[in-house]
């Protein structure tokens, strides 16, 4: 576990934290997704309202092509379950990441994924869309889920939450 982050105390508001490490690999998976989308799951743990992304692991999808990355269950498993052997106790799946080729927000069917992944979890999770820019920096989105809310196993229900790093 990375130590040292001190929850958002200006502002207590739900959001999602990069750790330097997860920042890089979407960064990275950002610049590289012109030709193709790519995508994975994310691992960390929760800080008060505050998910920290402790690291951003990819899940090759051989059929993603420029505009559609399809996470299949399986995979994602396998690369989770193998994550988890090789690290800390106090990490987990904490959500979902993909890139867009162009500095796009998430789109609606990311918005219904969003739902599935709310309706799944008894704990809140996260999208993170690492869009490109032209310019070839990457811009961060996030959705976090509010399984606390009613209804949320009818709605999903999910906020958009800004994304700060370290
Ligand atoms: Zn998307």
């Amino acid at each position: 576990m990375t130590t040292g982050h001190e929850p958002g105390h200006a502002n207590p508001g739900p959001q999602v934290l990069l750790s330097a490490q997860a920042r890089d690999a979407l960064r990275a998976a950002g610049r590289a997704s012109r030709t193709r989308e790519r995508g994975g799951i994310l691992v960390g743990y929760m800080e008060g309202r505050t998910i920290v992304v402790e690291d951003a692991l990819t899940v090759p999808d051989p059929r993603a092509n420029r505009t559609a990355y399809v996470r299949r269950p399986g995979p994602a498993k396998e690369v989770l379950d193998n994550y988890l052997r090789h690290t800390d106790a106090l990490a987990g799946y904490v959500g979902e990441w993909h890139t867009h080729p162009e500095p796009a927000q998430p789109s609606p069917m990311d918005h219904a994924a969003m739902r599935a992944m709310t309706r799944r979890n008894q704990y809140p999770v996260a999208m993170v869309v690492a869009a490109l820019r032209p310019g070839g920096t990457v811009q961060f989105h996030a959705l976090l889920g509010q399984p606390d809310t009613w209804p949320h196993r009818l709605a999903g229900n999910h906020i958009s939450v800004p994304v700060t790093h370290t």
